[in-house]
């Protein structure tokens, strides 16, 4: 038998980014539990739902009937009932509807549960390899070359990592601003987090830009570190590249656009260590 749903709650309830097994039994218990659930594209809950074996309906929240539904869902609340909350993927609110909703609970003063879970921009810091003392979340870049170096530009003095979510068909152009505004400093790009193809790139935009080819699809975050010169060890970068298979000439190319040092001086090291 299942448990009874939280009466008169609001519970965020985050989803897998990529990885199905990534539910948490907490998740699954209130996907099942709560009297509503409420979904960002109930077709997209449909098919997880089904997936983890539940049976049930879900109604739509999203950023253009947000206000709408949150009275919907306060009126729920207020008659004791439970509600849930899940977006498309990841944790609800985080650059995905919901806010209003949870303003609204606590402002009635209802409890609001957060469910922690998988979350695309935490992934992406906490396996970066960049600082994670400080860091600030800029949301999606903005589209086009002015708006997107006027945000850079209010971001430029922070001290700390930032984290964007980006467009993989516009990172390409992002990462070349990024290499002409920021040359020294240093980028990851986390693409496909918790997928079958994940990929990490870091280094220097400029290296970054290289590494990326011509891929223009899959889900990106991209993270810059903050105004100091990357420190790689090159001959460390040099026995990786060379393990994973890569020709000596490319990784000459690549250490040497990470490290800044002359390419003839990395091609050396390349054979000796190859040696
Ligand atoms: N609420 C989600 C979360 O908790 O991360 C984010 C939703 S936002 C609409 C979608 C963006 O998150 C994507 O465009 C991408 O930038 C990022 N993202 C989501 N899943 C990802 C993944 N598996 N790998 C890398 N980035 C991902």
């Amino acid at each position: 038998m299942s448990e009874p749903g939280p009466a008169g709650r609001l519970v965020i309830i985050p989803t897998p980014i990529g990885d199905p097994d990534d539910i948490t039994l907490r998740a699954l218990r209130m996907l099942r539990d709560v009297d509503e659930l409420y979904a960002e594209d109930t077709r997209v809950t449909a098919d997880l739902l089904r997936t983890l074996g539940i049976a049930r309906s879900t109604r739509s929240c999203h950023d253009h009937n947000e206000e709408a539904r949150a009275d919907e869902i306060l009126a729920h609340l207020h008659a004791g009932r439970s509600v849930g909350l899940v977006s498309d993927a990841g944790t609800p609110l985080i650059s995905d509807p919901g806010f209003r909703v949870v303003a609204r609970a606590r402002a009635a003063g209802f409890t609001v549960d957060v469910l922690p879970g998988a979350c695309a921009l935490i992934a992406a810091l906490v396996g970066s390899g960049l600082p994670t003392d400080q860091f600030a979340f800029g949301g999606f870049l903005p589209a086009g070359e002015a708006a997107l170096r006027a945000q850079l530009a209010t971001l430029a003095g922070f001290d700390g990592t930032l984290i964007f979510y980006e467009s993989p068909r516009r990172l390409a152009e992002t990462l070349r601003i990024i290499a002409a505004i920021w040359p020294e400093r240093a980028v990851v790009v986390a693409r496909n987090l918790t997928k079958a193809h994940e990929q990490w790139i870091s280094g220097r935009a400029s290296a970054a830009l290289q590494q990326l080819g011509a891929e223009t699809r899959g889900e990106v975050v991209l993270l810059v570190g903050r105004g100091e010169t990357v420190t790689i060890d090159a001959d460390a970068r040099i026995r990786a590249l060379l393990a994973e298979g890569i020709d000596a000439r490319r990784v000459r190319d690549v250490v040497a656009a990470e490290t800044g040092l002359p390419r003839r001086e990395i091609y050396a090291r390349v054979m000796a260590l190859r040696a």
